[in-house]
């Protein structure tokens, strides 16, 4: 048995997602610039499908623009708000100490350019509050990004109650909702949003396309100059097999959405149930406010990324954090940054399902992880030093 429980790094594209893909490749192949009927086909394709994202989240088509995926999307966003701020003055900027690098290094790049960066604590709850926004906000911020649910650890943050923070104070709001989008009900104008970043792979579409939501007045900088496309703020001929594709997997995903949710968050339950049994193990990320396929743990004494070959080779495909943190020594900056200590972080491991996982697999993983994580104690000596006293226990 095989089973894929690494859903937050990548999904398998559904059939819908590539078969309306396939027409793009060789009979509406045409440039969505051209002026002929080739290129004109091609470019109704585009606006169709902007339309479709648009109806989706709730705004309008022309604050929909189709990029690279999510990580373009985040630093479009940010630096676009940052310059906007940079105008007025106002230089500081508020996120979490758990976002995705795709925002963490962008901060950290506009920091070196004098920009001042309030990274909100996390530890509380494995999430932050409206509250915490609300007591962080200036006179000279000119953004808060937040992302929608933490792709490591499954938080889910209380966005509408965020949005309505920075509405109030006149701040602009943009959320990664790269974990979100297709997985839960997201009204950007309900909630708030001024920003908002999506990508095609985290639901079931293609990689390498994702678009970024701008509210209507904000000006965008752009990330990547050249032609005009996208109202002329993101240069470059448009994917248009890879958005036509992502259209399909959303509608697919949202029309789904309950029954999805249904089936995904009975599984995810019944796995933090039994993997709670391990002895000396503790639940990461918001254990109410939580993605519906997010589970998440920490098993003292034993090093995650044992873990993660002996899981593979019994057919489980997991994670310890997040794809781009793996092959890093360093413990994932989400699990320290929920309090986890170094040794803690160290034995970390991520299972994230979808509509695709089973029961069976579910019983699978309840079978083989207890396993697993007690051979790998049976040869720790950081365990045996836990078991004879040398060491105290810390979960
Ligand atoms: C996957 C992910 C990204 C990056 O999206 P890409 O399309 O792979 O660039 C950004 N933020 C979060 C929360 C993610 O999970």
């Amino acid at each position: 048995m095989q089973v894929y429980a690494d859903n937050a790094a990548t999904t398998k594209m559904s059939q819908a997602a590539i078969r309306a893909m396939v027409p793009y490749f060789d009979q509406i192949y045409g440039n969505p610039s051209s002026l002929h009927s080739v290129g004109q086909e091609a470019k109704e394709a585009l606006e169709d499908a902007r339309a479709r994202v648009a109806k989706i989240l709730g705004c309008e088509p022309r604050e929909i623009y189709f990029t690279s995926g999510g990580s373009e999307a985040d630093n479009q966003a940010i630096i676009s708000a940052a310059r906007l701020g940079a105008r007025k003055g106002k230089r500081h900027i508020i996120s979490t100490a758990f976002e995705h690098h795709a925002v963490l290094h962008t901060l950290q790049r506009l920091e070196k350019e004098g920009f001042e960066v309030t990274l909100l604590d996390v530890r509380q709850g494995h999430n932050i509050t409206a509250g915490q926004v609300r007591d962080a906000i200036r006179e000279d911020t000119c953004l808060v990004t937040t992302m929608y649910a933490n792709n490591e650890i499954g938080s889910v943050l209380p966005i509408p109650q965020i949005g309505q923070v920075c509405r109030e104070a006149g701040v602009l709001f943009h959320t990664d909702a790269v974990q979100a989008v297709g997985h839960l009900a997201i009204d950007v104008k309900e909630q708030n949003i001024d920003l908002l970043s999506l990508s095609g792979h985290k639901f079931h579409g293609p990689k390498g396309v994702g678009a970024l939501y701008c509210r209507r007045g904000i000006p965008l900088t752009n990330v990547i100059e050249g032609g005009a496309q996208e109202r002329g703020k993101r240069a470059g001929t448009e994917n248009l097999p890879g958005i036509c594709g992502m259209v399909a997997a959303l509608e697919d995903a949202v029309a789904h959405l309950e029954e999805n949710t249904a089936k995904v968050t009975a599984m995810r339950d019944r796995l933090i149930a039994g993997l709670s049994q391990i002895p000396h193990s503790a639940l990461n990320g918001d254990p109410v406010n939580r993605l519906p396929g997010n589970v998440s743990f920490c098993f003292e004494g034993i090093e995650g990324e044992s873990l993660l070959l002996l899981l593979d080779m019994k057919g489980v495909c997991a994670s310890s954090g997040s794809a781009c943190t793996s092959g890093s020594l360093d413990p994932s900056h989400v699990l320290l940054a929920i309090g986890r200590v170094h040794d803690v972080a160290h034995g970390s491991l991520r299972l994230s399902l979808s509509e695709y996982n089973t029961e069976e697999e579910v019983d699978h993983i309840l079978t083989v992880v207890p396993e697993v994580v007690a051979y790998l104690r049976g040869i720790s000596p950081v365990w045996r030093d836990l078991q004879t006293g040398k060491r105290t226990y810390i979960l």
